[in-house]
């Protein structure tokens, strides 16, 4: 016999039955903002009213670039939410009722041989927020409470929510797969709202960064944010220019966050001996790796994939230390009505991060 345990919430008179949305209907179409059932956390699950949800360009591999959700639309997008625990399912301390939470972008099944390794970031059995799963342009989300983190007092919600992909991402890349040093020289080849993330992260830890893009403005930015050097990525000649600048053969970290084979290329190419280079962008498309190369010079080809749900408090701590800035990171707030503008905006290249703002603080 099963018995069911009822879910806990902060007030259940308060809570509503239906909320605002926006649904995800099929590539190609703006969301769709829509009345939507108030979701029910199961057991191990918690509630979470939203405050703020970044927009993310995986987003738009999903409305413009054919990429399909694990979830059949109609789907709640939205991956980058931080808010408030207003209901506890079975089996989650009611202590957590009214805390400030920041989400994981990925929720965790804690049983998998990754997960027990402390890899829950490649966890086999992941259900990603907005993609297999509601996610968090909406009043409300569920997701597993051991995937939603304390978010430290003093630090605002709506900042938290590039925290919880940009910066853990950039953190993962740069501390646990890179592992880079202090005064090694890295080359971040693509600057984006994730590029300047890996900048930031990679100057905190003592890195001598060379920024490199196509765009002039996103050069100047990552000055902003830390780098020694900016380099213009285009032609043939970017990976000559990078080592140039480099000194002593090459960069000793190449980090590609744009996806792409050329630049993949470039990353590989702008390597001195026994150096690595991390791929943080996806593409479908093969790239030109000479085996000869990475043999006879001892290079590193590493893969990296979102973070480690155990870095989000340190990562949280480093922006309350002021050691990273995700403020400065926010360039664009929208509503929930707004969040097609927002997306626009985003494919123009407007801007840093953008973030919804679904509630008051
Ligand atoms: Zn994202
Ligand atoms: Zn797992």
């Amino acid at each position: 016999m099963t018995t069911t345990i009822p879910a806990i919430s902060l007030d259940l008179k308060d809570l509503p039955k239906t909320m605002r949305a926006a649904i995800f209907t099929g590539g190609g179409k703006p969301l769709e903002i829509r009345d939507w059932p108030v979701p029910e956390p199961g057991p191990g699950e918690i509630l979470v009213k939203v405050v703020a949800c970044g927009l993310c360009h995986s987003d738009l591999h999903y409305l413009d670039h054919g990429v399909p959700t694990f979830k059949q639309p109609p789907l709640v997008l939205g991956h980058e939410v931080s808010g408030h625990v207003v209901r506890v399912g079975a089996g989650v301390d009611p202590k957590r009722l009214g805390t400030a939470v920041l989400l994981a972008p990925e929720t965790t099944c804690g049983a998998c041989i990754l997960c027990r390794t402390g890899r829950e970031n490649v966890c086999s059995d992941q259900k990603m927020l907005g993609n297999n799963i509601d996610g968090g342009f909406a009043d409300y989300v569920v997701t597993t409470s051991r995937d939603a983190f304390p978010v430290p007092d003093g630090l605002p919600l709506v900042e938290m929510s590039v925290v919880s992909d940009a910066l853990t991402t950039a953190f993962n890349a740069v501390v646990r797969r890179a592992q880079i040093q202090p005064g090694e020289v890295v080359a971040i080849v693509g600057c984006g709202g994730l590029g300047l993330s890996l900048v930031q992260v990679a100057s905190m830890v003592g890195a001598r960064v060379l920024a490199v893009d196509i765009d002039p403005k996103k050069l100047e930015l990552a000055l902003q944010f830390g780098a020694s050097a900016a380099i213009d990525g285009r032609g043939d000649d970017a990976p000559k220019r990078i080592r140039k600048e480099a000194g002593g053969g090459g960069v000793e970290v190449a980090i590609e966050a744009i996806g792409r084979p050329e630049t993949q290329e470039t990353a590989v190419a702008s390597l001195r001996t026994g150096a690595r280079a991390i791929f943080l962008g996806s593409s479908a498309k093969p790239m030109t790796l000479q085996s000869g190369r990475v043999m006879y010079r001892e290079l590193s080809v590493i893969g990296t994939l979102g973070s480690r749900p155990i870095d989000f408090p340190v990562v949280m701590d480093l922006v309350k230390r002021g050691k990273l800035d995700a403020a400065a990171l926010v360039t664009h707030r929208h509503t929930l009505d707004q969040v097609n503008e927002g997306f626009d905006e985003l494919r123009k290249g407007v801007g840093i991060r953008h973030v919804a703002v679904i509630a008051a603080e």
